[in-house]
């Protein structure tokens, strides 16, 4: 499914921009930083597919990329930036909460973790809204490479620890580096698997 090139469909600011629900979708949320868009590009095979918002305030859109043949990958807007305007962030917040709600295609939601710094804060108001909205996610450490070996496994019960309380968390967590390729195969036949579904 991965061999066919994934293309930028569009970017969506409202509801009604959305493109129609008429093929399985998976989306990627994540603070800002956490490599994001570096993974859909290691996804797709792309190299500057997607790419990283990494201004504050600019117009924040939901991204999706279509794989032919295939589902539509949809790039939330990352959060957490310490010095987003409160406006932006309002803005943001009800779109997204609309899309999450309402989006019957949606298969799936990957919670993206940086594996140095586990779930902070920051990621619980995302992993709340997903509770609510009764979207299933599954949280994708990234950076993986950045960890010592022996330090993975600490990381991975401080993850599973904190998503235990999440009624919507799916519990396999996968570990990825864009910079290795590691979890890259795993994260495609996952997202294949819910494709076909
Ligand atoms: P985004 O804001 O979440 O889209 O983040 P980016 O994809 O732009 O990545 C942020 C920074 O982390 C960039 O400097 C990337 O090169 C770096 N990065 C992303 N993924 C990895 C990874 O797997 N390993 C390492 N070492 N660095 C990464």
């Amino acid at each position: 499914m991965f061999a066919r090139e994934t293309q930028f469909l569009k970017g969506v600011v409202a509801m009604d921009g959305l493109p129609a629900a008429d093929r399985p979708e998976v989306c990627f949320a994540g603070r800002s930083n956490v490599g994001k868009s570096t993974l859909i590009n290691a996804l797709t095979g792309r190299r500057a597919l997607a790419r990283a918002s990494n201004t504050p305030g600019r117009t924040q859109e939901i991204n999706f990329f279509e794989i032919p043949d295939g589902p539509y990958l949809v790039d939330l807007p990352g959060y957490g930036f310490a010095n987003a305007p409160v406006a932006v962030v309002g803005a943001w917040q009800r779109l997204l909460k609309s899309y999450l709600s309402g989006r019957q295609s949606l298969r799936r939601a990957f919670v993206l973790i940086d594996a140095r710094h586990g779930v902070k804060a920051v990621d619980e108001e995302i992993l709340a809204l997903l509770d609510r909205s009764a979207v299933t996610f599954q949280a994708v450490l990234t950076k993986a490479d950045k960890v010592k070996a022996s330090e993975r496994e600490k990381m991975l019960q401080q993850v599973r620890g904190k998503l235990s309380a999440h009624p919507a968390a799916y519990p396999e967590i996968v570990l990825t580096s864009s910079e290795t390729g590691l979890g890259i195969d795993t994260l495609r036949g996952i997202i294949a698997d819910l494709s076909a579904e």
